[in-house]
Parts: structure tokens; sequence; C-alpha cells
């Protein structure tokens, strides 16, 4: 299997860089120790791509090559099919940040409860307990509607916005993440986007020109969707001055594309009261946020107030999908009956699934958050003081070695080790315009030679998953690739390339 690295003449410089990269001797012989050591993961894949477009390891924009096929999944450590072993930082896209994966408490409360309930489309005793649960977690919300995904739940809140408001315009920040429906799909995250190959689109005082990088979506017009550009005053000038057509500004506490709380978190407190004192409903997504950085979430542990917040990942329990979408109670009315079923065709919105708030799902999130419920404060300390060690070791190395490695994250939580030159950034576009994600595919595939597993720019989803020596065994090998990628000449951030 090869790298991906293309032979036909590059149309931009990321293409000409990789392919540069590419054919050098220490990435064919990584490409080439890879492909031993995962030769039936390779085989198996080679079949499933016939057949299976879906699967994680056909991702555009993320997958890396080489993907292994997992035969068996225990805490934070995975194997694949050549019986390789991995640490696991991935971590089902942080679904399992929370215990790890197949937490024995989950997994025998599941147990008890498989072939007894009545699968979906039922109510059941435990969907009862489950949402009593969730409405302890995050009291903020009044009410939940369980669906099966983040996109379910940000798609969700914007119909409802929209229904309750009369209102068509959208507003959400440039480089949010929302999931892939139609208004998510619009300037994404740099990696869906396309920066570099993509420049970003011009801004005026419609905002920022929607834009999609995604084949498929049509532009959304000007009627539809508001950029707002990540500079606050701008960005609330906006708000106010369109104010009246917006159906609901949506955003992340603090999205993964941008990850530097000490600007993000005053920016999106700002905007929410700014829609406060507006009257337009504020739709908090914490899909990554949401039990992570504390039981009550972003919302709680920052201050945001929003009228819709939307849970996905680590909700769940051992990766069966489960999302919720929590907030006022005359926003959720919208898609609840009136009552009397034939008076509501007019007047209420729809939103449900088939599978949404399936027994299972809502059995292993039950599981999965009252674990969470009972370890509480013990459970965010002990996350805290372990990326804390995380920054520390990271700090030495950046000091010994002379390398730009940081973990970037909101606080104690999710992040992603990148090479960066300044710890924060003030501006989206300057941040993204000093990365450089060609190091950041490498640092990939050498961390997997090195036993550790994660998908595209080397993600860390943490929590109970991992132990202190887990984590000093990821930042070892992590420090190690980027001392590598040094020695090999790669440029680690953009500023090297011109230099
Ligand atoms: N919102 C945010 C902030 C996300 O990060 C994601 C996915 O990564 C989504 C929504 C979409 O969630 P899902 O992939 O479960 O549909």
């Amino acid at each position: 299997m090869s790298t991906g690295a293309s032979t036909a003449t590059p149309s931009n410089p990321t293409e000409a860089l990789i392919n540069d990269l590419m054919a050098q001797q220490w990435v064919t012989d990584l490409a080439a120790l890879l492909s031993e050591r995962q030769a039936t993961s390779i085989e198996m894949v080679e079949q499933l791509r016939s057949l299976d477009a879906s699967n994680h390891v056909f991702w555009p924009f993320h997958a890396p090559p080489f993907p292994p096929v997992i035969t068996d999944a225990h805490g934070c450590r995975i194997t694949d099919a050549d019986g390789n072993s991995y640490l696991d930082s991935y971590l089902g896209f942080g679904t399992q940040a929370l215990h790890g994966h197949n937490p024995k408490p989950v997994v025998e409360f599941v147990r008890e409860q498989l072939g007894t309930g009545p699968g979906n489309g039922y109510f059941h005793p435990i969907t009862l307990r489950f949402v009593k649960l969730l409405h302890e977690l995050v009291p903020h919300c009044e009410k939940f509607a369980l669906l099966n995904s983040g996109t379910d739940a940000t798609h969700a809140a914007i119909r409802l916005a929209r229904a309750h408001t009369g209102r068509r315009r959208v507003a959400k920040f440039e480089g949010a993440l929302h999931g892939p429906h139609d208004l998510g799909s619009h300037n994404m995250a740099f990696w869906y986007h396309g920066y570099p190959t993509n420049p970003f689109p011009p801004s005026d005082e419609n905002g920022i020109r929607p834009t999609s990088a995604i084949a498929g979506v049509p532009a959304a017009d000007a009627r539809d969707l508001l950029v707002l550009p990540h500079d606050r005053d701008e960005a609330l000038a906006l708000i106010e001055r369109h104010g009246s057509e917006l159906a609901c500004v949506i955003a992340e506490p603090c999205s993964s594309s941008f990850p530097f709380e000490d600007v993000a978190i005053p920016l999106v407190r700002d905007t929410a009261h700014a829609c406060q004192q507006l009257g337009v409903p504020f739709v908090l997504d914490e899909v990554l946020t949401g039990f992570r950085c504390g039981l009550g979430g972003a919302a709680e542990r920052y201050g945001i107030p929003a009228d819709l917040y939307c849970y996905g990942k680590a909700i769940s329990g051992l990766g069966i999908a489960l999302s919720a979408l929590g907030g006022r109670a005359e926003l959720l009315d919208q898609m609840q009956t009136s009552g009397l079923s034939l008076t509501d065709i007019g007047s209420k919105s729809f939103v449900q699934t088939t599978h949404g708030g399936n027994f299972l799902a809502v059995c292993a999130a039950y599981a999965t958050l009252r674990e969470l419920h009972e370890q509480r404060d013990r459970y965010y300390d002990e996350t805290r003081a372990k990326i804390a060690s995380v920054r520390e070791k990271l700090a030495a190395a950046r000091a010994t070695h002379d390398i730009p490695l940081r973990l970037v994250g909101f606080g104690d939580f999710v992040g992603s080790f990148i090479f960066a030159e300044h710890e924060s950034y003030e501006h989206y576009r300057d941040f993204v315009s000093a990365v450089n994600p060609v190091a950041l595919f490498l640092m990939t595939l050498m961390l997997r030679a090195r036993g550790i597993f994660m998908l595209s720019a080397p993600m860390l989803f943490t929590g109970g998953a991992h132990s202190q020596a887990d984590l000093d065994e990821l930042v070892a090998a992590v420090i190690d690739s980027a001392v590598e990628l040094k020695s090999h000449g790669v440029p680690l951030v953009p500023a090297e390339m011109v230099a």
C-alpha cells in the first residue's frame, strides 16, 4: 500500500511538499515497515474498500494510510488483526474518552439488559432514569431530545430554532464544526475547508462569504447563513445588525480548529449574552465538550448561557450511537406532540428518527454517565492533573530540543499535538496559517510505528481512559517522533518552509 503521494504534476504547494517528502528514503522505509507489520489489516481493508465506503478508515480529510483493523479493545489499548498492540489516543473519536473501551460497569449493565428490552421505538423505564440523570448533570436543560449523532443534535437545534422564531437565517463561526449537514458543511474547520489549497473567502457587511469545500453541498445564500469572523467586535456588530433575521446563533464553546480558550471562551460568552439581549436563540454545541470539561460541560464551567445545548460523543456508551439536544422547554416543545396528533399538522416540527433513543444506546449511555457521576470531582481533578503533566513535559522538550511542539486544547481537555510557534493566537486565520499539516500527517505514521494510534493530525482524546503512565508513554513517543522529524529536516511550521 502506498502513502497516497501522487505521481502526477502537483497542483498546489501542499501537494508538492507531500510528494517531495514521500519520496524521501526515511518515509519510504517507514511505509515499508508499516506495510509489513500491518499486512493482514491492509489485505482486509482492500477487501472492505469495494463494499463499504463509510468506514472511518475511508473517511476523507481524516483517515491516515495503513489503517489497522482492530480486533480487540480494552481501556486505552487496542490490538490489530496482525497482533500489534497500540495505545489508543483516538478512542473512537472521543466517544470512549471518559472510561476507555469496554469499561466493566458499562459492559455489565448492558449485558444484563441485552435480550430483555424493546430494541428501538418504545419507552422503557431506563429511558426515564437516563433523562432524570441527564437533568441532574445539566440542570440548565429543562428538557431533552434523544437522537443518534452530534449532527442530528445540531441539525435539530437549527430546525427547532427556526420553527420557534419563524426566521430562516442561521449564524455560525468560521472554522466551527457542527457536523456534515448542509449548513454545518460551510466554512468548516480548516482541514475540511482545505486551507491553504482553498484560500479563505472574503467578507463584507454580510459577514464571511458562505463557502463549502465539501463536494455535493450547494452554496448557502445570505438568507440562510451568516458566517461570523473570530474578531469579537466584528462578530457582535454582525449579530446586532442582522439580529432581527436570525433564527439562532450556533457556536462551539471552543472549537477544535481554534482551540485557545483564552480567546475563544470570552468571544462565545459575549456572543451568548448579545443573543440574550437581542432575543436571538443561542445554541451551544457541546458535542466535544459535554461531560468532558466538567459534569455540566462548558456551559457550567465557563458560564455560557444558551437556549439549546447539543451533546454527542462522550454522552454515549460503548460507541453505541446516541446524542441529545437539551434546552428550553419552549423550543423542545416544537418537536413534541400537543397531545392530539392530528392537530399537530402544520404547527409542529419534526426531527425524530427511527433509531433515536434506542434501548441499548440508552442503557450504555446511562451506565457511562452514572459511572462518571459516581466519580465526579475525582474524575476531573485527576484528568486535569494528567493533562498538566503532559504540558509540563512538552515545555521541557521545547526547551531541550528547540521544537515548537505543543498540546493545544481547552484547559484539561481535548486537544491535538501540533507544532506552533506561539502559546495562543488571537485570530483564527493567523493560527491556521501557522500550522503545517504535512508535518502532523507524517507524525501520525511515525507514532503508529511507535505503537500509538491516532487518527490523522495527532489528536488526543483523553480522560479516565488513560492513566498517568499511559500518558507518559504517549508523550515520550510524541516527543521522540517530533525530534526525529526535525532531524530529517521536515519544516515543522510554515515559517520554516519560507526560510
Ligand atoms: N459538533 C461538534 C463540535 C463536533 O466536533 C462534531 C463531530 O466531531 C459534531 C458536531 C458532529 O457530531 P457527529 O460526528 O456525532 O455527527
